[in-house]
């Protein structure tokens, strides 16, 4: 590591936990142990930023922040909060973050985030035509890049399965809260994934999130046409991502 190696602290919200670890953009590379803590519940804006307070201080960075946040966002404000408090409604989080960390301070969708750091250092780098990057977690967050270039704010999670949001039906937490053998939650996955394909046939389907951890207790279930891989970067691809966004 050289001094000219561009650095961001990247800083990955979900709705269960807050992670970050300072990442060398131009590889991938994280620079230090990543840092976890809880998501507060419920997630309201004052608790959630003195959460990031806390992990800015942690690794006493002073630099560019990255950060994945888990709603839709227009130029920094938020516009959907499905596993957050609704009172990130048309807060605008740059600019939180920002005050009350003295930081400079961008903002992109968490999957977003992920699939950005699949497309550049993981499983889909070089990968040309559709690729669509599922995160499955206390969500289900979608990024669909074209030739590489995102096209931000699918929300591919909220499509609707049997009259009722796809994420409520087979995000990873759904799996553990409902007790689902690993067989039975691969094929609501499975329904899921089918419908994203019908909808957009795209070249490659990589799942991330949490559930990346356990790929090969439900990907070789799953029965898209579609070629299926899991994330490379598993669960630091958030974190990575979100940095390499900032640059
Ligand atoms: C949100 C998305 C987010 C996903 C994963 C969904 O509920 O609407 O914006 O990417 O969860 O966190």
């Amino acid at each position: 590591m050289t001094m000219d190696t561009p650095q961001v602290l990247g800083i990955d919200i979900g709705g269960t936990g807050i992670k970050g670890a300072i990442v060398d953009v131009e590889t991938g590379a994280l620079l230090c142990d990543r840092i976890r803590l809880p998501t507060p519940q419920p997630a309201t804006p004052d608790d959630v930023t003195t959460e990031v307070v806390n992990l800015v201080d942690q690794t006493g960075w002073k630099g560019a922040i990255g950060c994945g946040f888990p709603s839709i966002l227009q130029h920094g404000v938020v516009r959907l909060a499905s596993n957050i408090s609704q009172e990130w409604i048309g807060r605008n989080v740059p600019e939180t973050f920002a005050a009350a960390t003295g930081c400079d301070v961008s903002v992109i969708n968490d999957a977003d985030a992920a699939g950005l750091a699949e497309v550049r250092f993981g499983a889909a780098k070089g990968v040309r035509g559709v690729v669509l990057v599922v995160t499955l977690g206390t969500g289900i967050g979608s990024a669909l890049f074209i030739d590489g270039k995102l096209v931000p704010n699918t929300e591919f999670g909220h499509l609707e399965i049997d009259g009722r949001s796809a994420e409520r039906w087979a995000a990873s937490v759904v799996r553990e809260r409902e007790g689902l053998s690993w067989k039975k939650w691969a094929k609501r996955v499975d329904d899921v994934l089918k419908r994203m394909e019908f909808y957009l046939s795209p070249d490659l389907i990589v799942v991330g999130g949490g559930a990346s951890k356990r790929h090969d207790k439900f990907l070789p279930r799953l029965t898209v046409d579609t070629e299926v891989v899991p994330a490379k970067l598993r669960n630091a691809a958030g974190i990575v991502g979100a940095a390499a966004s900032a640059l």
